[in-house]
């Protein structure tokens, strides 16, 4: 009989906890956090509406401004 190498035992330990709550909340934060660094700010949401009226096609979904808590200010979004 050859001698065979022994495979290593698989290691069983527990399994990883889910993750919490937190670490979501954080990725999501990180994910408004880089949209709001790709959008132009406005002081005011009258402001982003006024421009958003401005440059909005005349069909399909108009933006709509949104006040963004990761700068204070407004963003426009669309749809
Ligand atoms: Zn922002």
């Amino acid at each position: 009989m050859p001698r065979r190498h022994p495979k290593p035992a698989p290691r069983r330990g527990p399994a990883p906890p889910p993750r919490p709550d937190v670490a979501r909340i954080a990725e999501q934060e990180t994910r408004r956090r880089e949209a709001c660094a790709a959008k132009v700010r406005y002081d005011t949401e009258a402001e982003a509406r006024s421009f958003a009226l401005m440059h909005s096609p005349g069909r399909g979904p108009r933006a709509s401004a949104y006040l963004c808590d990761v700068c204070g200010g407004w963003h426009l979004t669309r749809g």
